[in-house]
């Protein structure tokens, strides 16, 4: 789903994207010359493969997430949440794409080794 940067307002603007079994939805609005706040809700399913056990499993997300956007190159780099559309189009998937990558980054056990990774803290 993309909309165009510059059809975003000063007047909250909603939007609802979905991937597979997730979806965002929120509101896109101008915050500043060049800028768009992102105000939404990540919510549904992703699949994950357990780092431990290799096995696939659901994990259920809901997740607030909050982000500016840009249509130009950032000078300052302090502001990390900052993602740069350089052709004027907000991509709403991409957005979507890199939460369900970033999810998958991060370490994460399914729920059975969640389990026995606190038996063995017991243990020692
Ligand atoms: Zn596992």
């Amino acid at each position: 789903m993309k909309i165009q940067f510059e059809k975003v307002g000063n007047t909250a603007k909603p939007f609802r994207c979905t991937l597979g079994k997730l979806a965002l939805s929120g509101t896109l609005k101008k915050s500043a010359h060049h800028r768009v706040s992102l105000a939404s809700m990540l919510e549904g399913e992703i699949s994950l493969a357990c780092d431990r056990c290799g096995k696939h499993y659901i994990k259920q997300v809901k997740n607030p997430l909050v982000l500016t956007l840009s249509d130009e190159m950032c000078k300052d780099k302090e502001d990390l949440d900052i993602i740069e559309f350089l052709d004027g189009v907000i991509d709403l998937t991409y957005i979507l794409e890199s939460e369900i990558d970033l999810q998958k980054s991060i370490y994460h056990y399914c729920p059975e080794c969640d389990g026995s990774e606190e038996i063995l803290e017991i243990e020692f």
